[in-house]
């Protein structure tokens, strides 16, 4: 460990975690050295929301292209270039893109992304343009994606990189061990936002693998939140024009829908939906009250969060974590829209900047 109590030789998640994933020793294993992300404090948030409890950020825009979908992708191509894969395909909102599209640049395959037309935040498609994937935009959205991936899987000619693939989830739930590392046991919730819902089929996975090795003594309430534009799950059945600013979880039949129900279910936890003004509302709120900036997917369990507070539903003292899941520069557009800031253009002398400056 270094000062800054990040390891220096931390080997990626597979490596770290290899006893709990699909991996042999010969495993020639892709990696960017994903994982070890940090774990952050939120007082400050906690404060401003009325609450009285501890709340940690898992803070998965430190992975290498800046979302947890590392996690999960480097399992994928590891995997791919084992079965002898040239071409690997996913549907994307745009994560999975820039994702897939690293990790297959590293590892030398060619990668074909299918992303909805026009719902792609700007950061995440200039990740998948410069590595240099085949970047193809369907004219419908990313359900319709999906269904034509599954179809392309079919053929027997490409590697599907999306969550459907099963080695994607067993990567992913390394940051539920994490967290319990970290935390030295589960905590008492674990709030984050549904999309697909494989992260949350993949963290309730990853807690309960803990505990049957004795190495957590409790497991936590799951809490999942989609938005109200794109909430199928909440709703009880597919939305065929899901709508929501936070575009990585607007998703109106996901694939690991039974994932979630039962992560729910099972940990006394629940799926939820937050109004955009909700999520926006929340994803300021972090910014200003810690510096810390989150795509606005990411605030949907926030904004989860405080209906929680408000419901009187968190007892004092519980330990809480809440998965931060990509970085806020990923939406560049969104953040300069919300903000209600715009640059105060002056003239270039001390007296111009000291008049704005109001003091
Ligand atoms: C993919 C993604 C989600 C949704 O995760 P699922 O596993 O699809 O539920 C949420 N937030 C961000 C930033 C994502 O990239």
């Amino acid at each position: 460990m270094n000062s800054n109590g990040t390891d220096r030789s931390w080997p990626g998640v597979i490596r770290r975690y290899a006893k709990y994933l699909p991996v042999t020793e010969s495993t020639r294993v892709v990696t960017l050295m994903e994982g070890n992300t940090p774990l952050i404090p939120v007082p400050g948030f906690v404060k401003a929301i009325g609450g009285n409890f501890d709340l940690r950020l898992k803070y998965e825009a430190m992975n290498p292209t800046c979302s947890f979908k590392d996690r999960g992708m480097t399992m994928a191509i590891t995997t791919a270039v084992a079965r002898g894969a040239k071409t690997v395909v996913c549907a994307s909102t745009g994560n999975t893109s820039a994702s897939a599209a690293a990790y297959s640049a590293r590892a030398g395959l060619r990668c074909v992304v299918l992303l909805p037309e026009g719902k792609i935040a700007h950061g995440k498609l200039s990740q998948a343009l410069l590595y240099g994937a085949t970047t193809v935009s369907v004219r419908g959205n990313f359900d319709d994606a999906l269904r034509i991936v599954r179809e392309l899987g079919e053929t027997g000619l490409v590697e599907v990189v999306n969550s459907i693939n099963p080695v994607r989830i067993e990567g992913q739930k390394t940051a539920a061990f994490e967290i319990c590392d970290t935390l030295g046991d589960a905590p008492d919730f674990h709030f984050l936002p549904v999309g697909n819902a494989g992260n949350i089929t993949a963290y309730w996975r990853g807690f309960r693998e803990y505990q049957a090795e004795g190495i957590i003594r409790r497991l936590p309430r799951m809490m999942g939140w989609q938005a109200a534009g794109a909430d199928p799950i909440v709703q009880g059945h597919p939305i065929q024009h899901p709508e929501t600013v936070a575009t990585a979880i607007q998703i109106g039949n996901p694939a690991s829908w039974g994932g979630a129900v039962e992560a729910a279910r099972d940990s006394g936890g629940l799926i939820g939906s937050v109004s955009d003004e909700e999520i926006l509302f929340a994803y300021k709120l972090l910014a200003r009250t810690e510096g810390i900036m989150v795509e606005p997917a990411c605030a949907a369990p926030l904004a989860g969060l405080i209906r929680c507070v408000r419901a009187g539903e968190i007892p004092e003292g519980s330990v809480i974590s809440a998965t931060m899941t990509g970085h806020g520069l990923k939406d560049p557009d969104t953040a300069i829209r919300v903000s209600g800031f715009q640059p105060l253009v002056v003239a270039a002398t001390r007296e111009a900047v000291l008049a704005v400056m109001g003091v």
